[in-house]
């Protein structure tokens, strides 16, 4: 039974929750010193520790233990004084030493929150733990049609990525979104790979697996007060799926509810084509992991002193930019948003720093090179033109030489390698002519070319000058001055 998505919302309440799987970008692995490069020839970076080869001993971290806490100090979370690494039980071939070392009932952080916007709005997604675990390896199943362990015809592991220190960033349950449930899960992963990449712990690069999403959805009837049974959805790998899975599974339990049946608890696959999800393991019966204390690591108890200087030496987070900005620049929260989505914040920054009003920056940035960008499939940070050469064409157009299609045109010559803006003017001959015995036999020719237009202006039809200027500025090739154009038609038709 298909439920569209506002049928789903009337009569339902939806609560969704994330859990983010980070990769630290410590230059070696959580318990041994192979490197973590990524991309490396298959099995090149591993050594008897990652490989849980008998009698090889962990030792952790110190840095992945610091980005942990840097993490956890953003997402204003407790730092626990004294924790554990636990054993998680499990076998699966990519996993060599049949357990994996994670944290299970002491976390490293806990409790925190998280404020994101969307829609002009701030929703405050709680923080209910962040623990430090190790990555598994990467298996490729090779021989079968769908690239699954089901009929393929054999195995290959690669161990390259096993035990690299990776953090679990837990949401508590996110109830009172209601039709934004989707657009806020969204807005909180954007918000996290912010936070992340500003901290500088991770390239979080969600098309390499450095930054991996579960998300976790249920919906009860509105009004019930009741919480619905909650399916999984794993490895959702772009922002945009993210908000697309957590809207067809709404969609989804909805049909099975109305149908008089109940949601299955269960992990389910998000698929990039269709947008929707498929059934997966069921979790009617909770795994026993059989966690218990690792035997092999000494407990992780960070000093008072260590954790204020590491407080001390965060960087401004994306939030005190985004009140800073809202302020100097005088924006409103949708046109912040409108900024950070299109990826121009550090450009547009950039341009102000070196000169440039915000507004003719933003003007640039988000038009013409943001079309550009678009039509290229790049960010618009990766163009190459630069925030100098952005300011520099904003301060031309400000003091007269050049109008807004003519700086289009400069943005395109710097674009295509031809130089910095002024060399562009210059080449290109782009400069606007505002040289009045320039201007005016164009002028003249304008007049000359339509009587009837110039009759009008002659019996006070002020209006009708723009025809006439339109002509000045297609024969000069949109290079003339069009106020100083209007000022002439009118002078010589007085
Ligand atoms: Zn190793």
């Amino acid at each position: 039974m298909t439920v569209t998505y506002e049928e789903a919302l009337q009569k339902y309440e939806p609560v969704f929750g994330l859990e983010t799987h980070v990769e630290l970008g410590t230059r070696t692995k959580m318990f041994c010193g192979c490197p973590t490069a990524f991309g490396a020839e298959p099995n090149t970076q591993v050594c008897p520790v990652c490989l849980g080869l008998p009698g090889s001993l962990p030792v952790v971290n110190q840095r992945a233990i610091e980005f942990a806490i840097r993490i956890g100090l953003a997402l204003n979370c407790s730092i626990a004084s004294w924790c554990r690494f636990a054993r998680k039980n499990y076998f699966y071939p990519d996993m060599p030493k049949n357990f994996q070392i994670s944290q299970y009932d002491e976390p490293l952080c806990t409790d925190g929150y998280l404020d994101v916007l969307t829609g002009g709005e701030t929703v405050r997604v709680g923080i209910e733990r962040v623990h430090l675990e190790e990555d598994t390896g990467k298996s490729l199943h090779v021989g079968g049609a769908t690239g699954r362990i089901q009929g393929a015809e054999y195995s290959l592991v690669d161990y390259n990525r096993s035990g690299i220190p990776l953090v679990e960033i837990v949401t508590k349950p996110v109830p009172g979104t209601g039709y934004l449930a989707p657009e806020v899960a969204r807005a909180y992963v954007t918000e996290l790979r912010d936070v992340l990449r500003t901290l500088g712990v991770s390239d979080v690069r969600m098309e390499e697996g450095s930054m991996r999403c579960d998300v976790n959805t249920s919906i009860a009837a509105r009004g019930s007060g009741a919480w619905g049974t909650r399916t999984e959805t794993k490895n959702v790998n772009s922002l945009r799926s993210v908000e697309r899975a957590v809207r067809s599974e709404i969609s989804r339990q909805a049909g099975v509810l109305d149908a008089g049946e109940r949601v299955v608890q269960e992990t389910r696959h998000f698929h990039e084509d269709t947008g929707v999800t498929t059934s997966g393991r069921s979790k009617e019966e909770a795994q026993d992991y059989r966690y218990f204390p690792e035997p092999d690591l000494v407990p992780v108890a960070p000093a008072d002193e260590w954790v204020s200087s590491i407080r001390a030496s965060l960087p401004e987070l994306p939030s005190a930019r985004r009140a800073r900005l809202i302020s100097a620049w005088s924006l409103s929260e949708l046109e912040f948003e409108s900024l950070r989505n299109a990826g121009a914040l550090d450009v547009v920054e950039a341009t102000v720093a070196v000169g440039a009003s915000p507004a003719d920056a933003r003007k640039w940035w988000l038009g013409e090179l943001a079309r550009k960008a678009n039509d290229d499939g790049i960010e618009v940070s990766a163009l190459p033109i630069t925030p100098s050469d952005v300011a520099r064409i904003a301060a031309l157009v400000k003091a007269g030489t050049l109008n807004d299609r003519l700086a289009r045109e400069v943005i395109d010559g710097v674009l295509w390698g031809e130089g910095t803006p002024d060399e562009v003017v210059e080449k290109r001959g782009l400069a606007v002519v505002s040289d009045d015995s320039a201007l005016i036999a164009a002028v003249d020719e304008a007049i000359a070319a339509h009587p009837d237009v110039a009759e009008k202006v002659r019996g006070g039809k002020v209006a009708a000058a723009g025809a006439l200027v339109g002509a000045v500025m297609k024969a000069t090739r949109g290079q003339a001055d069009a106020p100083r154009v209007r000022e002439l038609i009118l002078e010589r038709l007085s």
